[in-house]
This record gives C-alpha cells, sequence and structure tokens, in this order.
C-alpha cells in the first residue's frame, strides 16, 4: 500500500510490513519494532495478540459467524447490548449495532431526526456541532464535523449543520480567559439555538473530550453542565460522541463520566472492539427508544453487518478481559504518569506549547511562539514531522491537526493500550524526548 492507502496488486514499500503484535510493541517483517504509542487510531486499548480474544473469535466463527439482524438475534449480540446497558449512564438501555464509528454517528443523527418526526415534528432536522470536532468520514458523519481537511473536498456534498465555538482554553476561538469568560463558550451555543430556531435542531453532538480534530482537548469545569442545561431547555437531544473516549480510554469508563452528565444518545466504537473484529454502537435511551416504537416501531438505519454474533462475541471477551485485568483504573494511573512526563517536556522544549488530557488520552500542541500560542504556519508541517521522526524511532503518535476551523494547530494525540505499564510509560517518555530534540535541531537548521 502506498500513501494513497489504496493497496496495490503488487506490493509496494512505502509502508512496513507488518508482521505481528504483541502487548504494546508491533514488529515489521524485517524485525524492527515499534510502541504502539496511539493504539492504531487510538483503538487497540487491550494491546495486540491477546490470545483468549482470538480463541473467542475461533469458537464463535465456529459455532455461527453471522446471521442477518433481521431474521435473529444472538447471544453474544444480546449479551454485548445487556452489557453497554449496564454499563453506560442514565437510560441508555437500548444498543443499535454498526461497524465503524462514522455509521455510529450517522445512526445518532437518524435516531434524533426520527425521534421527532415521530412526534409529528418535522422541522428538526439540523445536528448542532463544534467547531473543532470529529465524528466520522462519512457524508452525513462529516456533516456535522469541524475538521477542515477532511471536509474541503466535498464541502458541497454535505448538509449545512450549523456549528459553535470549541471549549479549547489553550486557543480560545472566543479570543476570551477562563475562569473569567464565565464559558462563553457555552453561551455561544445558547445564542446559536436561538438564532438558528430551537424547532429546526434535532441534537447537539459532542465529543466529551476532543481527539482527532484538536488533540486531548479537555473542556473547562461547568462546561458540560451548562450545555446540558442548555440543550434540555430548548427540547435538544445531546449525543455523546464517545468513539474515541469510550470504553476505559480517560481512565473512566466513559469520558462524559468525569462530568456526570447523562446523555441522550451514545456512540462507541474503537475500543469497543479494541480493534480485534470492526464493531461500533449507538447506545440510545428509554425515553427515545419509547417514542420510536409507539411510531414506525423500527430504527430506520441498519447495515448488513450490524450486531454479528463474530464481532459481538470478540467485544464481550474484550470486556471481560479488561475487567480481569483491571484496565479501567491503569487508564488513569498510567494516564496521570505520562500527562506529568509530558509536562516536563512542556517545560523543556520552547515550542511545546501546551499538554492535556485525562487518563491514556493525551494531547501535545506545537507553537511556534509559546508566549502567545501562535501556531507554526501550516506549510511547516511540524506536527507531521513529529510524527515521522517518532515513527524512525521507534513510536508512533497519532495526528490531531488539520481540525481548527479559522486557524491551524500541530496537535499529536499519544494513548498507547490501556496494559501500559509504569516502565514502558517512561520508555515512550524517552523517545518522546530524543524526537522533541530532533525536531528542535530540524527547526533551528
Ligand atoms: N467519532 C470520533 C470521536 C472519532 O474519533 C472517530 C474516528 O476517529 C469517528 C467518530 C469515526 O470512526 P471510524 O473511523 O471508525 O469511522
Amino acid at each position: 500500500m502506498d500513501k494513497t492507502g489504496i493497496i496495490k496488486p503488487v506490493l509496494d514499500a512505502s509502508y512496513p510490513m507488518i508482521s505481528h503484535g504483541e502487548g504494546i510493541y508491533l514488529y515489521d517483517e524485517n524485525g524492527n519494532r515499534y510502541i504502539d504509542g496511539s493504539s492504531g487510531a487510538v483503538t487497540a486499548n487491550i494491546g495486540h495478540g491477546v490470545e483468549e480474544i482470538a480463541d473467542v473469535i475461533y469458537e464463535q466463527a465456529k459455532q455461527v459467524a453471522f446471521v442477518y439482524r433481521s431474521h435473529f438475534t444472538s447471544l453474544p449480540a444480546e449479551k454485548l447490548a445487556k452489557k453497554l446497558a449496564s454499563m453506560t449512564p442514565g437510560d441508555l438501555n437500548w444498543t443499535f449495532f454498526v461497524n465503524s464509528g462514522s455509521e455510529a454517528t450517522e445512526t445518532a443523527l437518524k435516531v434524533a431526526i426520527q425521534y421527532f418526526q415521530e412526534q409529528g415534528i418535522y422541522t428538526k432536522t439540523k445536528i448542532l456541532s463544534r467547531w473543532t470536532s470529529y465524528h466520522g468520514i462519512t457524508l452525513g458523519a462529516l456533516s456535522m464535523s469541524g475538521h477542515h481537511m477532511r471536509r474541503e473536498r466535498f464541502s458541497e456534498l454535505l448538509e449545512d449543520f450549523p456549528a459553535v465555538p470549541a471549549p479549547y482554553c489553550y486557543q480560545c476561538p472566543l479570543q476570551n480567559t477562563y475562569p473569567g469568560c464565565r464559558l462563553q463558550c457555552a453561551d455561544e451555543l445558547e445564542r446559536a439555538i436561538e438564532q438558528i430556531g430551537p424547532e429546526n435542531i434535532a441534537a447537539f453532538i459532542f465529543e466529551p473530550i476532543i481527539g482527532a480534530a484538536g488533540g486531548a482537548i479537555v473542556p473547562p469545569p461547568g462546561y458540560y453542565e451548562k450545555v446540558k442545561e442548555i440543550c434540555d431547555k430548548y427540547h435538544i437531544l445531546t449525543i455523546a460522541d464517545e468513539v474515541m473516549t469510550g470504553m476505559g480510554r480517560t481512565g473512566k469508563m466513559f469520558a462524559i463520566d468525569h462530568w456526570g452528565i447523562e446523555p441522550d444518545i451514545m456512540t462507541l466504537g474503537k475500543g469497543l472492539s479494541a480493534g480485534y473484529t470492526p464493531m461500533a454502537a449507538t447506545v440510545v435511551s428509554d425515553r427515545i427508544i419509547n417514542v420510536i416504537r409507539k411510531g414506525s416501531r423500527v430504527v430506520m438505519s441498519g447495515h448488513t453487518f450490524s450486531a454479528n454474533p463474530l464481532s459481538a462475541a470478540a467485544c464481550c471477551a474484550v470486556m471481560e478481559y479488561m475487567e480481569q485485568q483491571n484496565l479501567v483504573q491503569n487508564a488513569e494511573e498510567q494516564g496521570e504518569r505520562l500527562l506529568n512526563g509530558l509536562k516536563e517536556l512542556e517545560q523543556k522544549y520552547s515550542f511545546v506549547g501546551n499538554v492535556r488530557g485525562k487518563g491514556l488520552l493525551c494531547g501535545l500542541e506545537l507553537v511556534n511562539d509559546a508566549l502567545n500560542h501562535a501556531p507554526f504556519s501550516v506549510s511547516d508541517r511540524v506536527g507531521e514531522k513529529l510524527i515521522s521522526i517518532c515513527f524512525n524511532n521507534g513510536l508512533i503518535i497519532y495526528p490531531a491537526f488539520g481540525g481548527v476551523t479559522g486557524y491551524e494547530g500541530d496537535a499529536v494525540l499519544i494513548s498507547p493500550p490501556l496494559i501500559v505499564t509504569s516502565f514502558q510509560v517512561y520508555e515512550i517518555l524517552r523517545i518522546l524526548d530524543e524526537s522533541l530534540q530532533e525536531l528542535m535541531n530540524h527547526l533551528v537548521s
């Protein structure tokens, strides 16, 4: 495969050919070892090569790998849905299974609109989101995403959904400062709702901690409480997109648990299967399902592979493994260690402007002028350079730039598997330190 992402019939050497994975490490066919410091795309939460999961997949494939969701349900799918209902906040008791995070947010969009249609309200067709956000690559999901780089070529095909400023204190889009701002970004949400008309808005979608579009941006205290109050006041559903932040990644099972908020819909993906099989989910509240049940009775969406028993069995095994290994707690503890180490690097390198995050979802933002938080020019591709230097040094980190509307940021994510040990955290920090040193030499030369 070359950088186009297309796999050619004749193998190309642009990317290393992966041979196998074990724990937080990946090995290519030439014997090079890489630390998976980003869990792939923040996905491989339990690490690579876990035999227990492979065994469950094998046993389930022998029994029955696939049934169509409109013909049958299956024990693994029922078990997984029940498990999610017991773990998710509030009355999020109904799960619609899909195959990717993008499908999960597309489904959330449709469920929100359908919920109002079933009640005879046909004007609520817009989904509000935030300027700096990523909710998926398909057209509906991208319409809700403030990810400039991924949108720009397809802008004419996208729905004209409104967006509001993100709670991004380090580069406040409103050029204000917390706490003096008194959460102006939340006030902007209310202002936008009044301007567009609440009768036109079905839902507000947000990543509890902004991931791919900004690099682990954690909102200031009080933000979500205020957001929930505003959305409830105007009868607008809240969709917590936990595709990246869910399943223990941030040191709690769901990132929204840090604020004790109960959304109406939650989307999950990535860590749900930890990469062992494609699987994602849209989890919906009793209130919404009761309305849909009284109306058309079915959620107007679905995919061939939705709720397939093979993926469901793998997800159940992943969750059991997480519980046995106490991985949510490990994410909290190792995340603190990682963030403390990153803060030391922030002190050491002037171009490391800001480090942030929760649990094992950490971000590091590179800037040209730390005093004024001024970014590098986009053409300098400083973030990409750091990623490439780290890769050559055997550490994989993840890009989180190109998402900012109006200005660019060079943020990266450091998000190793939740099994990471203290020793491995220090190994990651050591390579990152060396790589930042290399980047600095490059910047001054
Ligand atoms: N939502 C969020 C918050 C994500 O981070 C992503 C992917 O990075 C998606 C949705 C889309 O998920 P997928 O790539 O599985 O379609």
